[in-house]
């Protein structure tokens, strides 16, 4: 029987050693403020929104919301970001993705302060985290890595295989793993003999956003499997990349979706407002 890590659990973990820093960061006169800016009203975003909202009052942040009308323009955006990239009293700046398609994602990316840049997209930040530099490092993928280790899991050494080499998951998953010191391959669309690959990973980190498409021939026996997926099944269920009940049987841990990655993203999210003081001046 694998493990089954139980990413509510540990996210809690983090979040009240979080709670504690936040509180240690208050009596030093340092109050953090995370500004959260939503354009529209996409069901899933209102729901991450309001999870990531939930999340600083837990801990002890301020947030900031900006409520934008889906007609607002790419210009108005890049105004109110240039306007809270100057505040001295914002430390995070928070742009819900996906933005309405008359809006390009990079641009309003790239015109958020890198010292801000809570969600880790920023080239900068990117461009730090390949060279071994101090930045915000992407979320899921930081979360992925505090999943492993609070699991006891080592990652030093081993054979990783990363499924999907998207910006935001799998290119920032990669190298993670690669400052962790493991031996990383990166997979996608046009892998040839995928099974064969994957099947070569000691940990197995799933981030492609196809339901249940990974049963356990793609899988080694005694492999660690993390399931970044968050997909629909065909009856509109949550599910994850892996399935599940497929693949437990063989593997020695796994994260079931949901209860796995997914809560860890918004207690990494919490714990960059925090690591912002050490990139901001007083
Ligand atoms: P993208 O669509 O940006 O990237 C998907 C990647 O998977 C691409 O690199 C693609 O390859 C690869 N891929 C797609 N189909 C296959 C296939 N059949 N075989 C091999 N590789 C394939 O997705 P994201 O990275 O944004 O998200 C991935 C999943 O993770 C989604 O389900 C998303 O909902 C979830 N997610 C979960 C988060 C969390 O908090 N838990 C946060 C972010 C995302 P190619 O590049 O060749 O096209």
């Amino acid at each position: 029987m694998a493990h089954i890590i139980d990413g509510k659990a540990i996210s809690l973990q983090i979040k009240d050693e979080l709670k504690e820093k936040a509180e240690r960061l208050r009596q030093e006169g340092r109050e953090i403020t995370l500004a959260v800016i939503q354009v529209g009203n996409d069901p899933a975003s209102c729901v991450y929104v309001r999870n990531k909202k939930r999340g600083c009052e837990y801990i002890g942040i301020r947030s900031l919301s900006y409520e934008l009308p889906e007609e607002t323009t790419q210009q108005e955006l890049l105004d109110l970001v240039g306007q809270l990239n100057q505040k001295k009293d914002v430390n995070g700046i928070l742009v819900q993705l996906p933005l309405p398609d008359h809006i390009d994602e990079d641009t309003v990316i790239r015109a958020i302060a890198p010292e801000k840049d809570v969600d880790g997209f920023h080239p900068q930040s990117v461009g730090a985290l390949s060279i071994g530099q101090p930045g915000f490092v992407s979320c899921t993928p930081a979360g992925v890595i505090q999943l492993l280790k609070r699991s006891g899991i080592e990652i030093a050494g081993k054979e990783c295989v990363v499924l999907g080499r998207s910006n935001i998951v799998g290119k920032p998953m990669a190298l993670l793993l690669l400052r962790e010191n493991a031996t990383v391959t990166i997979a996608h669309s046009k892998t040839r003999n995928l099974k064969e690959v994957t099947g070569r990973a000691d940990i197995l980190i799933t981030a492609i956003g196809r339901p249940k498409m990974i049963t356990r021939e793609y899988v080694k026996e005694g492999a660690v499997v993390i399931d970044v997926g968050i997909n629909r099944d065909q009856n509109g269920k949550l599910c994850g990349d892996v399935d599940f009940q497929d693949v437990e049987p063989v593997c020695s841990a796994i994260t079931p979706v949901p209860g796995g990655v997914g809560p860890m993203t918004i207690a990494m999210l919490l714990g960059n407002c925090l690591e912002s003081v050490h990139l901001q001046p007083m």
